[in-house]
Order: C-alpha cells, then sequence, then structure tokens
C-alpha cells in the first residue's frame, strides 16, 4: 500500500509538470476561443489589447433598438460593460441626431477576450469594436442574414480613395460622433477613408479635435475600428500612449499614400530570391498576464477539471470545432441545415411510404443517406 501510494506520486511529480507545460505552450488562441461563456467576475480588462484578456464580460444583445450585432457564430458580440454601453449610445445618438438607421455590430470580443482563432491581433480586452459602415438594414435580419451579409467597401477601385457612390456624410458624421466621445483613444480607419475625413472636416469648418484619435491603418474600408482607453483606476490594463497631436490629415497621410502607390516594376536581370517573412509566433497561455490563467479557469467546472488534470487532447482544435468561428463553421452549419432538410424530406418519404402498401415502402427510405451527409 506504502509503496503504492509511493509510486504514484513519484509518478505524478514526473508527470505533471510536463502536463502544465504543454498547457503553457499551447497557442491561448485555441483555450480562449474555445470558452463559450464569461468569467463571472468583476469587470477587468488584463494586459495589452494585442496581448491580454477580460473577466466580467457581458454581451451586447444581439438586437437593439439602434443595432443588430453581425456573425453570431463566431461569439464575438462581448466586451467590458463599459464598450457595450458605448456602442448602445452611439447606435442610439446616430438614429436620433444624425438620422443614422443604426449599426451593425462586427467582431468585438470573445466571452473572456484573449487571442482569437481568426483575424484580429488586438480585440482581446473587451476595449475594441468592429463597427460596419454599411447601415443597418429596416428590418430584423434572420440569423443567416447576419452570416452572410457581404460588408461594402468604402473604396473606388485601386483602392486609393474612397467611392462617391458608396463613401457619405452621414458616414463621416458617424465616426466624428465616436471619435468625439472622451473614452475613446482610438479609431482605426483605412488611409482613403481618413483622407475623406479630414475633407469632410474641411468642408464643415468646426473643431478638427476628433481627427487626432482617427489613424489610418491597413484593412478598415468596410468598417471602423473604435478602441476605448483603458477605464480609469482598472489596474492591470495597459493603455496605448495617446496619438501624436495633430489632425493627421496632410503630410503624416502622404507618407502611407506612397506606400500605397503601385510601383512600376522594372524588369529584373535575375530572378530575385524573396526573403522569407518570419512568422509570428502564436501567444501562449504562459505570454499572456498571470491573471489571464484565473480568467480562463473560473466558473466552467469541466474546463476546471480538464485543466487540473492537464488533459490537452480532450480540447478540441475551436478551428475545427463546428459550434464555434467563422468559415468552415458557417459551411457546416449550412450542411447541417441540407442535412435536416434531407432528413424531413426522409421522413415525409417514410410517412408516404406507410400509406402506400407494404413492401414498397422499404425501398422509398433512403435513411443511411440522410445520415452520411451529416458532418461533412
Ligand atoms: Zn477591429
Amino acid at each position: 500500500m506504502f509503496f503504492r501510494i509511493l509510486t504514484t506520486g513519484l509518478l505524478l511529480t514526473l508527470v505533471l509538470p510536463f502536463v502544465a507545460d504543454a498547457r503553457e505552450q499551447r497557442p491561448a488562441r485555441q483555450l480562449f476561443g474555445y470558452v463559450i461563456g464569461p468569467a463571472k467576475m468583476k469587470p477587468r480588462a488584463i494586459g495589452f489589447y494585442t496581448r491580454g484578456c477580460m473577466a466580467g464580460a457581458v454581451a451586447l444583445p444581439r438586437t437593439g433598438p439602434a443595432w443588430q450585432a453581425m456573425r453570431p457564430s463566431r461569439n464575438r458580440n462581448w466586451g467590458l460593460p463599459i464598450l457595450v454601453k458605448f456602442v448602445e449610445k452611439l447606435a442610439r445618438e446616430a438614429k436620433e441626431k444624425d438620422g443614422w438607421p443604426g449599426l451593425l455590430v462586427g467582431d468585438m470580443a470573445q466571452p473572456r477576450g484573449g487571442p482569437m482563432l481568426s483575424g484580429h491581433r488586438s480585440h482581446q480586452l473587451g476595449l475594441d469594436a468592429d463597427i460596419w459602415l454599411t447601415p443597418m438594414p429596416d428590418h430584423v435580419q434572420s440569423r443567416k442574414e447576419r452570416e452572410t451579409r457581404a460588408a461594402v467597401s468604402m473604396l473606388a477601385k485601386g483602392g486609393l480613395s474612397v467611392d462617391p457612390k458608396k463613401w457619405s456624410d452621414a458616414r463621416a458624421r458617424l465616426i466624428r460622433r465616436a471619435a468625439q466621445d472622451s473614452k475613446v483613444a482610438r479609431i482605426f480607419v483605412h488611409p482613403a477613408i481618413k483622407k475623406a475625413l479630414c475633407e469632410f472636416a474641411d468642408r464643415e469648418k468646426t473643431s478638427r479635435g476628433w481627427l487626432s484619435r482617427v489613424r489610418p491603418w491597413w484593412g478598415h474600408h468596410y468598417h471602423f475600428h473604435v478602441r476605448l482607453k483603458c477605464p480609469k483606476g482598472m489596474g492591470g490594463c495597459k493603455s496605448q500612449p495617446a496619438p501624436p497631436p495633430g489632425d493627421g490629415c496632410g503630410k503624416p497621410l502622404d507618407h502611407w499614400f506612397a506606400m500605397m502607390k503601385p510601383k512600376k516594376i522594372k524588369k529584373p536581370v535575375k530572378p530575385v530570391k524573396r526573403k522569407k517573412r518570419k512568422k509570428r509566433r502564436a501567444l501562449t497561455l504562459a505570454s499572456l498576464p498571470v491573471a489571464c490563467r484565473s480568467v480562463l479557469a473560473a466558473g466552467d467546472p469541466g474546463r476546471l477539471a480538464r485543466m487540473r488534470y492537464g488533459v490537452i487532447g480532450d480540447i478540441p482544435a475551436p478551428s475545427r470545432n463546428p459550434r464555434r468561428g467563422s468559415g468552415p463553421n458557417l459551411a457546416w452549419k449550412q450542411a447541417q441545415e441540407k442535412a435536416k432538410g434531407s432528413f424531413l424530406a426522409n421522413l415525409l418519404a417514410k410517412l408516404k411510404g406507410h400509406s402506400m402498401k407494404a413492401g414498397a415502402a422499404a425501398t422509398v427510405i433512403p435513411v443511411a443517406d440522410s445520415k452520411g451527409n451529416q458532418g461533412k
């Protein structure tokens, strides 16, 4: 008996560090991307926008009086209460005061923040939100519409300016309204949109203070990205330095357009070997703030057990987990629905078959087919 306890103890002390280590080195996006609910703790953003997590998140309701959340299968409509309130207020005010039909809200954060399985390096603290530049339709969209409606790029052909058929002052007013809120740290838009906003401000001749918070960045031509400051007194939330003074129009923008201009390609004498870009290493749990471990482990007992016993293999890679995420999972869902449809057809066939004379019915039912379709 004594020896058994001794050997078990020895084995555990030998094995557990490895198991724990393996979890620490696992890409954090697979851990955070898998959690489906928030950590019920005091609301807190921990770390930095591109390296952190969130406790006490709340969900933006999928449908509100002046907004609708898009891509529900991604489960990214979470944020700190301050972010959710911000989005709701912006939506209401833009509708009441600017006549903007309502917001289509894109990705915010996962239920516990952290790195994501796809897209975005930031959005980890529950302080970032993507808002589409497509106005909300006048009806409550179905789940399918929210998954499939395409966002419209504001850029003209060539990508160096906004398309006047798509871009409008109404959109400029919406971004201005968001940027005027003192809780906002930065708003990211495509350089061509930033330029259009500068021109809008020139025409309006009102204060330009808000423009310093609107920063040019790649992408961001069908949506704008709002980033809030760390709430006052929230220890452990690392702020970003304030943007440089000035409206950021003119010279600072020229630099962006110089980068975007298509370069004239000279005929290469020799085929030039391209340097391989270094792949960015995925963030691991060990590379996130320590407090993110308790955020990850909070509440969910099943998950706690897995973490305590260090079972690694039971956590399916969420990119392949059909209940979560976007791309492949949407395809999975559609396949499921299709399968359901054929299941109904089978059932109908079955019922019809029963009404027919016995014998004929058996040949009508391709049950194996409906099973075979599932999961594809
Ligand atoms: Zn974003």
